[in-house]
């Protein structure tokens, strides 16, 4: 059968093929440790699961919402941005969505017309580019000179005519670095001067660790924030990634074409997974809290070890989110591969390591790990590694 082109441009999502052939080898019986696909290794906690099960015995669930979900979860979501950057918004200006996935590919089919350029700071999240391609618009990859975070004057000269947005992931997906405030400033004014519409990813906004300090976009001026649209979700911070809950804050406008498509698309989120939502962000916080604690060990632990690794190189320590993504280059030389690709698929094959292979993320020279998953197993996956490399030294 003839697939459209628009589809033939697209390549399947990295991470999730790559944890789908680690789920799949695991089925199978093969002890494969999965450090691909960034999914915290904890249950929900019980107070939200607790609320989903009320919500069902009680009907709630049983019927569609608004296509940008209930009034309250949008309540909630506008309070919580309230009290955790204090900046008010209104239920009108919010739009939740099956995943903060989700949030993004609506916003680029809301946003872009064909032709249109999205700048994509390097190394960027699998699906940025291919959501943008989905959407008829073109996606301006802008690779930073030094380090993983680019620079206002690096985003200056890849601007065009047809620069309409530009993509911020902070914490990011996958280096862990953290924008500092100075930085989003200089680009924010830059994007206010240039009428450049920012959309924030802040995905992974409350798990930052050793005393790193996360900055909004939307916290910034006032001129800044009229300019920026976040798009965030449960997924991470209160380990709910199968329950797909993210959300979008933009103007009013933007929000009702949102829902118009939202209406044709999903028509709303499960209504279940709105009222689990509720209860993750109007009940007691201290869930997110130990698991950014977990977090936080795991990479301090993690960290040193793997940096010890023949020819792995990662200058700066992740500061947030729960990845490393070193240079693996010289390990690649060391060990013989052709290619940073071949290197992963023979750790999966004959470690049963699964990591991703940094193209993926636009830098093919790094691979992905993640951190989201027990001390126990993350050691002993450096150990696999450490030994795969040294037996063919
Ligand atoms: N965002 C996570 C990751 O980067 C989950 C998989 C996905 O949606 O790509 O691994």
């Amino acid at each position: 059968m003839r697939i459209s082109k628009r589809v033939m441009q697209i390549q399947p999502s990295a991470t999730l093929e790559l944890s789908a052939k680690a789920k799949q080898m695991k089925s199978e019986g093969i002890d494969v440790i999965n450090l691909g696909v960034g999914e915290p290794d904890f249950n929900t906690p019980k107070n939200i699961k607790a609320a989903a099960i009320r919500a069902i015995k009680e009907g709630k669930s049983d019927f569609y919402t608004s296509a940008t979900g209930i009034n309250e979860l949008k309540k909630a979501i506008c309070i919580r941005t309230a009290t955790d950057f204090g900046v008010n918004y209104e239920p009108n200006q919010v739009a939740v969505t099956v995943g903060g996935k989700f949030s993004l590919y609506v916003l680029a089919q809301t946003l872009l017309d064909e032709g249109d350029e999205v700048l994509i700071p390097l190394p960027y999240w699998v699906s940025y580019g291919e959501q943008v391609k989905l959407a008829g618009g073109v996606p301006v990859f802008v690779t930073p000179e030094n380090g993983l975070k680019v620079t206002v004057e690096e985003l200056e000269n890849a601007r065009t005519d047809r620069s309409r947005i530009v993509i911020i992931n902070s914490p990011q997906n996958p280096s862990g670095l953290i924008y500092t405030r100075d930085e989003l400033e200089a680009i924010g004014n830059w994007a206010v001067a240039h009428d450049i519409v920012i959309i924030t990813d802040d995905m992974y906004g409350k798990l930052v660790y050793n005393g790193a300090h996360f900055v909004s976009l939307i916290e910034l001026s006032d001129e800044i924030r009229k300019q920026t649209i976040l798009v965030s979700g449960l997924s991470k911070a209160y380990s709910m990634t199968g329950w797909r809950i993210g959300y979008t804050i933009a103007p009013a406008e933007v929000i009702k074409k949102m829902g118009a498509l939202i209406g044709h698309a999903t028509s709303n989120l499960a209504a279940v997974s709105q009222y689990a939502a509720l209860e993750a962000l109007t009940g007691p916080q201290e869930v997110v809290e130990d698991m950014r604690n977990a977090f936080e060990e795991r990479l301090n632990k993690i960290y040193p070890e793997l940096t010890a690794l023949p020819g792995v190189t990662l200058e700066n320590k992740p500061q947030g989110a729960f990845y490393l993504f070193p240079n693996v280059k010289e390990t690649v030389k060391l060990t013989g591969f052709a290619s940073t690709a071949e290197f992963v698929a023979a750790l999966l094959s004959e470690a049963h390591v699964a990591v991703v292979v940094g193209s993926a993320f636009g830098m093919s020279d790094h691979i992905r790990m993640s951190y989201a998953t027990d001390l126990e197993s993350l050691e002993e996956a450096v150990k696999r590694i450490k030994a795969f490399i040294e037996k063919r030294m």
